[in-house]
């Protein structure tokens, strides 16, 4: 096996390659940065030259990039994290993307679950699922029931 260098993660900017680095070191893996400087002079030329590039021993390239994995550093963590970070409510402040109530634009409102448990009910104390009701949203500011378009 050849232990020549190859580049297993490019990052944009170059403290971001520094944590990688970092990090990877601190995991006892020896590793190199490219084009360091180039990009910490001039960030804008970053794309021009393919950002900074973290290199490992191609030896070192799977337990490296696996390290990188973990430690959160690849596009596969960071897209993971990313989903994670959209799973949480906190993170659910885009008022544009909330239903609205059609009466007032109001975006207190109560929104139906989707959820078997409505039909299942339904089932239960009627005999048939009563899957429109399990539509309607409750608006609190104008107090209006109304179903939300699927658009
Ligand atoms: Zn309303």
């Amino acid at each position: 096996m050849s232990d020549s260098l190859i580049t297993i993660l490019t990052f944009t900017y170059a403290h971001e390659a520094q944590i990688a680095k970092t990090y990877l070191e601190s995991e006892d893996m020896p590793c190199y940065l490219k084009d360091e400087f180039t990009v910490q002079t001039y960030d804008l030329l970053s794309n021009a030259v393919g950002g900074v590039k973290l290199q490992v021993r191609e030896s070192d390239a799977e337990a490296a990039y696996r390290l990188l994995d973990e430690g959160g550093f690849t596009p596969e963590a960071r897209q993971k994290a990313k989903v994670d970070a959209n799973d949480t409510p906190a993170s659910k402040n885009e008022d544009t993307e909330k239903p609205q109530c059609p009466y007032c634009q109001s975006t207190e409102i109560a929104q139906p679950k989707r959820s078997q448990q409505a039909m299942a009910i339904g089932i239960l104390l009627l005999g048939f699922p009563f899957i429109w009701s399990s539509k309607k949203s409750h608006c609190f500011d104008c107090g209006r029931d109304f179903k939300m378009g699927d658009s």
